[in-house]
């Protein structure tokens, strides 16, 4: 049975890249196209890198914000509806699903095929070339949407997508094994908050040993971290 969807939805757009202003505003319902979904977003994370993005300050991405971007890249939502075309099998309809940062990779270039996403020459990153998930719906590929356990609450699932991404990465990529020994730099935070997120993700996880080191005062949250 279809979805009703309503004509216009509610989106945060930086009304003025460049400047710290965001405004509130009516979109048009978007329409899935072929291998893509509509999702029905209920939840996003907020990152330093939607600040940078507003801002025009992330070095590597090439052009100033565009006015009236919507950012974010942290989302999580409902699958309402599927574009034309063949879907993957692991998503249904009215499935819980995550949007990350890396919104779409070509999967056929040098840096996909090893497996190195994040270095794809023609990736979208969400909330810059794609709208992002400061809105209430988005349209996504189907098949680079992260599935969401179903155990896990979508307010916890949102920083997942991005931080929690990126900490596992790193761990995954360090060649690291179970009951090895990690050193984690600014366990406690580091300059984007990700570090107590490997702390715990390689000792509750991957059951990696882990030596935090950050300052003093950092302590006993890193200890309980890990
Ligand atoms: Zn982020
Ligand atoms: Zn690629």
């Amino acid at each position: 049975m279809a979805i009703q969807l309503p004509k216009l939805y509610k989106a945060c757009v930086y009304d003025q890249p460049g400047q710290i202003s965001t405004k509130v505003v009516d979109l048009e319902m978007p329409e899935p196209g072929t291998g893509e979904v509509l999702v029905n977003l209920t939840h996003s994370g907020v990152c330093h890198s939607d600040l940078s993005v507003m801002m025009n300050s992330w070095p590597a991405l090439p052009r100033p914000t565009q006015q009236n971007q919507v950012g974010g890249h942290e989302g999580v939502g409902l699958v309402v509806k599927f574009g034309p075309g063949e879907v993957p099998s692991f998503i249904k309809l009215g499935d819980r699903v995550g949007i990350k940062w890396v919104n779409w990779i070509c999967g056929s270039c040098f840096a996909c095929l090893d497996g190195h996403d994040g270095f794809c020459s023609s990736q979208k990153i969400s909330g810059y070339y794609t709208p992002g998930t400061f809105q209430q719906y988005v349209v996504a590929p189907a098949n680079y949407l992260t599935p969401i356990p179903k155990d896990l609450p979508s307010d916890l699932a949102a920083p997942m997508l991005c931080a929690g991404v990126t900490a596992y990465s790193a761990l995954k990529k360090s060649g690291a094994r179970s009951g090895d020994w990690v050193v984690m730099m600014g366990a406690g935070g580091g300059s984007r908050h990700l570090g107590h997120l490997a702390c715990q993700i390689a000792s509750r996880s991957m059951g990696m040993h882990v030596i935090g080191i950050d300052s003093h005062e950092k302590k006993d949250f890193v200890l309980a971290s890990a």
